[in-house]
């Protein structure tokens, strides 16, 4: 069976590094090579970490990597403003994407499934890769059913540059799916200092913490008269993403459609 070519976008991150090493021993995945903005033209092997991959090239032009290598499938973990651009021009090539980088806009979503209509291949976009947070939202929407109150929590390291996280995003609206519209907290509540009651999501409050230390957490908080409910998941390091990675790249050589969230994919 030939391997699944894999392309990296974005290989020394912090995300990209750990699935550097995830595809390295896959043992059906080659790493084919990698897409870094500042390092065409050498080798990964050049870099301090990576000694063992001096034989995979780096180019910085997508179009040209995807041209001379055909690969299945392309792994971004890079920023949101470049993952768009990423993950449409390996649509535009056949290119399988499954995509980490969040930040993602509804628009943005729209026009990649549209994409991949046009093409017939799939798209994986995955705001969270770890298994754990898949279900902790899966619980929370369960929860949502029961209890009109939730209050999300998401905490992250403070080089995160989007806010809210990916992954709040998704639950509230898998919560927002079940649960019976309802504008929280008190109708005069003021706030004395602007932001104190977090973004607003369908009258669902969500607050961004970001402290060094963290790395990605996220507590849903339910409440109703004399209870309430916590859901909480914590990833302690990225290597807590890698087995859904996995899962993302077996399962979008097999699909034609865009799928967004992992959730779509776990039974
Ligand atoms: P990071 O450490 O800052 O890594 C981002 C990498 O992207 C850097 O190496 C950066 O290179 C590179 N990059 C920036 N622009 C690029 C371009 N035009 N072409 C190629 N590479 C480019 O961030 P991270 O923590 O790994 O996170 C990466 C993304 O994954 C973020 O969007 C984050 O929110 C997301 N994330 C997703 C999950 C999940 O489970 N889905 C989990 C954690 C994080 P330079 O530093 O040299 O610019």
């Amino acid at each position: 069976m030939d391997k699944v070519k894999v392309i990296i976008a974005g290989p020394r991150g912090r995300m990209g590094s750990e699935a550097v090493h995830l595809v390295n021993r896959t043992e059906n995945y080659e790493l084919a090579a990698v897409i870094d903005h500042k390092n065409g033209g050498g080798f990964l092997g050049d870099f301090e970490g990576f000694s063992q991959f001096g034989q995979v090239p780096i180019y910085t032009d997508l179009a040209q990597c995807f041209q001379e290598l055909s690969p299945d499938v392309l792994i971004d973990l890079t920023t949101p403003e470049v993952g768009m651009f990423h993950t449409k021009t390996a649509l535009e090539y056949g290119v399988r994407p499954v995509v980490g980088t969040t930040g993602f806009s509804k628009e943005n979503l729209n026009e990649l499934e549209e994409l991949c209509r046009e093409k017939e291949i799939g798209c994986i976009i995955a705001p969270n890769f770890a298994l754990g947070a898949v279900l902790m939202m899966k619980f929370s929407q369960l929860a949502g059913r029961y209890f009109n109150d939730v209050e999300i929590i998401e905490l992250h390291h403070d080089q995160k540059l989007d806010a809210p996280s990916g992954t709040a995003v998704k639950t509230a609206e898998m919560i927002a799916d079940v649960r019976t519209e309802k504008e929280q907290g008190h109708p005069e509540e003021k706030e004395t200092i602007p932001g104190s009651r977090g973004a607003n999501f369908d009258g669902m409050h969500i607050h961004s913490v970001r402290l060094p230390g963290l790395i990605a957490h996220q507590q849903v908080m339910f409440g109703s008269e004399g209870q309430t409910l916590t859901i909480r998941h914590d990833s302690y390091n990225r290597a807590s993403f890698m087995s859904g990675v996995k899962l993302a790249v077996d399962t979008v050589l097999k699909i034609d459609t865009l799928v967004y969230g992992l959730e779509n994919i776990i039974d």
